[in-house]
């Protein structure tokens, strides 16, 4: 195999400015291979920036996916799953509406030990 001839240069960095050192390298056919154009560590933070963002995608997917699961799961009519009791009228079903009108069904954000959230009270 060939070796490839290199110069070493310092290059200025596209993104802090900072000079680094780096190689253009020439193919035996005289093309070049340049620099890169960020340094080391604006690479590196770029990098990061992409897996974050990749696993924040993925992220949101599996949440969709598990949304989705629970709610093929839990058996529950199509026609209740979006219900909430803001139109509920208790005139129709007066027993249902005696056991749920006291029941706290909001988390209490922060109430817990060490700050925890706490569960609806009809939940645990
Ligand atoms: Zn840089």
């Amino acid at each position: 195999m060939p070796t490839l001839n290199k110069i070493e240069t310092e290059v200025k960095c596209s993104e802090c400015g900072q000079a680094f050192q780096d190689n253009i390298w020439f193919r035996p056919d005289g093309s070049q291979v340049g620099t890169y154009k960020k340094c080391f560590a604006c690479r590196e933070k770029e990098r990061q920036l992409n897996k974050e963002q990749e696993l924040q995608v993925k992220l949101k997917e599996t949440i969709q996916d598990q949304l989705l699961k629970w709610d093929d799961e839990c058996s529950m009519p199509a026609g209740f799953s979006c219900k909430t009791f803001k139109d509920f009228d208790a005139k129709l079903q007066p027993k249902a509406f005696q056991v749920v009108k006291n029941l706290k069904w909001k988390w209490q954000d922060g109430e817990g030990i060490n700050g925890k959230d706490v569960p609806p009270k009809s939940l645990v």
